[in-house]
């Protein structure tokens, strides 16, 4: 894919072999692009080691060198902590690259799911809202002293009970409402520094997080039965997506959510 090349990324959200951000990554990683992984905790490092050697053996003279940055725990942001985990990311960015191109947010969390909304306490809330929104705030204010010079382009994943009800999703559908508005807000602050900020809305796909909502394979069942193309998306159809708008290839296009979900989220009732 062209546009990519000697880009650098961060790539937030990477769990397991399933995981959105990991799709991403891999097909910014075999297109060219050096990546830093900013991950959870020191286990979702170890998991990212090992997705990496098999990468490796697959693509030996493609792949560049990539960094891991463990316990960038959301959770640690306005705690008390001598060292922002965020800090301590842009600071190994800025060391080893100078620059930053693209930043991948793919970071939710609720405490409070499958509940109903009115019963969702206000320490529930904010945890969501912290974990879910304002860490790709804090990210994109970051990441700004180094994508200045030349741009860049943030990218981060919603869902379309943002904008529907989709029964069990609450509290969740709350916090993504705010990350869609917080991109285009972002998106109108930032772009005259050339830096586009835009949201993929995708379809449901089972990953660690989204096998935790209840009757969630309810919901790929029905999405594959209802959806104009009569299937379920994947991992790397979100990649695909991913991958053009953070290349030069999308250098108009900021501050939209953009669906891939096999047609889903034209349906009425
Ligand atoms: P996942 O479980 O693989 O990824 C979620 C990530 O969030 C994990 O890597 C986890 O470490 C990270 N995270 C949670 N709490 C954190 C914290 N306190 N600090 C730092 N990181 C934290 O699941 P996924 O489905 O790949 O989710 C990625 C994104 O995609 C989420 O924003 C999710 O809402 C969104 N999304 C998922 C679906 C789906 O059906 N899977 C559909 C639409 C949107």
């Amino acid at each position: 894919m062209s546009g990519l090349q000697n880009k650098i990324a961060v790539v937030t959200g990477v769990a397991n072999q399933r995981s959105i951000a990991w799709a991403i990554a891999k097909k910014l990683l075999i297109n060219g692009v050096e990546v830093a992984f900013a991950v959870e905790s020191e286990k979702a490092g170890k998991k990212v080691q090992q997705l990496l050697r098999q990468l490796f053996e697959q693509y030996p003279d493609k792949v560049a060198e990539p960094v891991i940055i463990e316990c960038c725990d959301f959770h640690l942001l306005g705690a008390a902590q001598p060292l922002s985990p965020v800090k301590t990311l842009f600071d190994v960015i800025s060391n080893r690259w100078a620059k930053l191109d693209i930043l991948v947010h793919s970071i939710a969390w609720t405490p409070a799911l499958g509940l109903p909304l009115h019963e969702v306490k206000q320490q529930q809330f904010l945890d969501t809202m912290n974990i879910s929104v304002y860490s790709m705030i804090e990210l994109a204010r970051s990441a700004l002293p180094l994508m200045q010079a030349n741009g860049g382009s943030i990218v981060t994943l919603s869902y379309h009970g943002a904008q529907k009800v989709i029964p069990g999703y609450d509290v969740m559908g709350v916090a993504k409402a705010a990350l869609e508005s917080a991109v285009r807000y972002l998106a109108y602050d930032l772009g005259a520094q050339s830096i586009r900020v835009n949201a993929i809305s995708a379809g449901p796909v089972k990953t660690l997080a989204s096998s935790a909502m209840k009757n969630f394979n309810d919901k790929l069942e029905q999405s594959e039965q209802r959806s104009p193309l009569g299937c379920n998306i994947n991992t790397g159809d979100i990649a695909d997506l991913c991958a053009f708008l953070v290349s030069d290839e999308s250098k108009a296009i900021t501050g939209g959510v953009h669906y891939v979900d096999t047609g889903l989220n034209i349906l009425g009732a």
